[in-house]
């Protein structure tokens, strides 16, 4: 009997494992090489990776100017925008998004070289303090995309403010075009807001 139970308690002593902690009979198949958990963090990442990639709308596909403009907060030169001039009825969305922006009546000739506006439609354009210091950077409230600047007190027009927008950074929808889809977070788009929104000058 004495012999039975010394060999139960060796037995036991053999199945626990080096860190004091018992296993079981599997023990040997459980363990793992640090080899093997450094692959399984890398799945893990490359797991969190292709679910973050996927969560990322899919915007607009920009030429490199345009990401420079949009993405790098860049600038175009004054008076070559393909906007900087025009007069006709319709929407200006977000080149990037496709959000509607300003309408035409907010437009104005400012003799800047940009496309000037005095107002925006309701939640679309965020201000933001330049990096500069001084100026107040304005962009898109969807997508983030880099617009230009906004300039106050210079007596232009009786709004008293002017959106200083490179061309590039927008899309010209005449009046009576459909708008594009809104390209959101969640893929979700509001079709009666953007009629709404074109259908006025
Ligand atoms: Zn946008």
């Amino acid at each position: 009997m004495r012999s039975f139970v010394l060999c139960l308690w060796c037995s036991v002593c053999f199945l626990g494992c080096a860190d004091g902690v018992f296993h079981g009979p599997n023990a040997v198949a459980e363990a793992k090489s640090p080899q093997a958990d450094q692959s399984a963090v890398q799945k893990s990442r490359a797991k969190e990776s292709k679910v973050t990639n996927n969560m990322q709308p899919k915007y607009n596909k920009l030429t490199e100017f345009e990401k420079y403009v949009l993405l790098k907060k860049g600038t175009e030169r004054p008076f070559v925008g393909k906007y900087t001039d025009t007069d006709d009825a319709g929407t200006y969305i977000c080149r990037r998004c496709n959000a509607p922006l300003y309408r035409s009546d907010h437009k104005f000739h400012s003799n800047c070289g940009w496309p000037a506006f005095d107002d925006e439609l309701p939640g679309s354009v965020t201000r933001l303090p330049d990096a500069d210091g001084f100026r107040t950077e304005i962009v898109c409230s969807n997508c983030g995309g880099h617009l230009g600047h906004v300039f106050l007190g210079e007596r232009l027009t009786a709004k008293n403010t002017r959106h200083c927008v490179n061309s590039v950074s927008m899309q010209f929808i005449p009046r009576g075009d459909p708008l594009p889809p809104t390209i959101t977070k969640n893929s979700k788009s509001n079709d009666s807001d953007r009629r709404r929104a074109n259908d006025k000058k």
